[in-house]
């Protein structure tokens, strides 16, 4: 048996879910299995690619123990309150303890209507699934705390948007399903039971230091609003714009969830967006902080409400929130520092970088590439004329070249092993869109060589992989993808 499941979430009210079973799916096909993640939270791998197994990641199975829901939850969509979302297209089978001791959710994306579907058809198509497998894997091999794919399974049915095609279903494991929206859901109805019995099950699956402390809602708070900010700057760092950052897509456990119409910025602009549906540039790179800060403050006013001292909780709450970008800014800035080279702190630092920022913008410099390169040039100048030939100007590099030798000169340390922890942090290969478009393209005609090569590469992103030194390389302008969707 692959799954030895311990549902907690499913034994909470009946207010918190539904009890709802997958639609069996016509012609399961195994896409992808994810052998190590199965590895590390101790499934059988044998059983899961076995023909049962195939089936019970399609939903046509469903394993013993295995209590399937789908969860409530609400959400500011797009800056507008939707009282009524949930698990539309999602069922969560239950949740494994894996050999780490780890808590995880299994849950099948795609498996079909629920009562949270509204006019939906409870599926996904091929594409966004095959999107979500490769980006979250990569965002893990980054660095960066998500949810994870174990598995891509085709239905062997059609789905019906724009167009006609063909179906998937996901397995994504998370820590946990729970978002920003999910408190709205109770908050928002004024169900303080169901509030204070949310944030009590949060606090005993994701922050259980804090059981015991007689400002448990308060302290919950600022630590979901740490735990988002520093991934956020996660984000920032390597060029990540989520695309759809509603706070039903915004988790209390700080992992990224949701990896609809993002995308890797390739030629640096802090406005680029790419959503097709995002038109004011809402969730726009540069404003990614702001927004989560946004996102946090509706986490506020709901758990505000539960805060011990009554007359102070809006006082209280604010200080939390303020808390956000003392903690953003130092991970966003330590981080940037980090790319650079820098191992010290000066108070110049953030106009040093600054000043490279106004440059790649101005010459449409590779985001990625231009730090890639910069780990090169720290220990040997020669090397600045590759960084260069990033920069439409490439005499712009130049410019900030200088300022940046003599502030690495301010402080001690061999240049070499700068350039190693330098190569740490800048990845050599990121999920870049043309190559995510190419790998769904192919995924469409049956060939999946492209998808798994794709994977294979993004495995390892911040070794240089010679053999695949084309992954590295920008969209050339006929490659070029401006706009995603969300492909629902
Ligand atoms: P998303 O844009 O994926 O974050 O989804 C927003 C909301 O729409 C969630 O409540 C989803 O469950 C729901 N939803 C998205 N696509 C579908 C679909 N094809 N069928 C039913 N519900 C959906
Ligand atoms: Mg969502």
């Amino acid at each position: 048996m692959p799954f030895a499941f311990d549902n907690s979430y499913a034994r909470l009210p009946d207010t918190f879910h539904a009890r709802v079973l997958p639609t069996p799916v016509a012609a399961p096909r195994l896409l992808a299995l994810n052998e190590k993640l199965a590895v590390e939270l101790g499934l059988d791998v044998a059983a899961l690619a076995s023909p049962e197994g195939l089936d019970m990641l399609a939903g046509n199975h469903i394993p013993p123990q295995a209590e399937p829901i789908a969860m409530a939850y609400s959400g500011h969509q797009f800056g507008h309150f939707s009282a009524q979302l949930g698990d539309g297209r999602a069922i969560l089978l239950g949740e494994i303890i894996t050999p780490t001791g780890a808590r995880r959710d299994i849950h099948l994306k795609g498996a079909g209507p629920t009562p949270f579907s509204r006019r939906g058809d409870g599926r996904a198509a091929l594409g966004p699934i095959i999107r979500e497998y490769i980006v979250s894997e990569a965002m893990q091999a980054l660095g960066v705390p998500t949810t994870r794919a174990l598995a891509a399974v085709a239905t062997g049915e059609y789905v019906y948007r724009e167009e006609v095609l063909p179906g998937a279903v996901l397995t994504r494991v998370a820590a946990s399903h729970i978002r920003v929206g999910t408190f709205e859901y109770f908050g928002s109805r004024g169900d303080a039971v169901g509030l204070k019995q949310l944030a009590d099950y949060v606090i005993a699956r994701h922050y259980p230091d804090l059981t015991d402390d007689a400002d448990k809602y308060e302290k919950l708070l600022e630590a979901v609003v740490s735990r988002q900010a520093r991934l956020v700057a996660q984000w920032m760092h390597i060029g990540f714009i989520h695309g759809v950052m509603n706070t039903d897509n915004m988790t209390v456990s700080g992992e990224t969830i949701d990896y609809g119409p993002c995308a890797f910025m390739e030629a640096y602009h802090p406005n680029t967006v790419f959503s097709f549906i995002d038109r004011q540039g809402r969730y726009a790179y540069a404003n990614q902080p702001s927004i989560a800060q946004w996102n946090l403050a509706r986490l506020a006013e709901c758990l505000m409400m539960l805060f011990a001292n009554e007359a102070e909780a809006p006082e209280r709450a604010n200080a939390a929130l303020a808390g956000f970008k003392t903690h953003f800014q130092k991970a966003y800035l330590d981080g940037l520092r980090r790319k650079i080279g820098l191992m010290e702190t000066q108070d110049d630092d953030a106009s040093l970088l600054a000043d490279l920022f106004t440059r790649m913008g101005e010459n449409e410099a590779d985001f990625t590439l231009t730090f890639r390169h910069l780990c090169a040039s720290i220990a040997d100048p020669t090397a600045d004329a590759g960084v260069a030939t990033l920069f439409k100007d490439p005499s712009s590099f130049a410019g900030f070249a200088e300022k940046w030798r003599a502030r690495l000169a301010q402080e001690s340390g061999n240049l070499l092993e700068r350039a190693e922890q330098m190569r740490r942090v800048n990845p050599a290969f990121i999920p870049r869109n043309h190559r995510v478009e190419e790998a769904i393209a192919a995924a469409l005609k049956d060939d999946l060589a492209p998808f798994h090569k794709l994977n294979r590469v993004l495995e390892k992103p911040y070794e240089d992989q010679p053999e695949f030194a084309d992954y590295m390389l920008p969209a050339r302008p006929d490659e070029r993808v401006t706009q995603t969707f969300c492909g629902t």
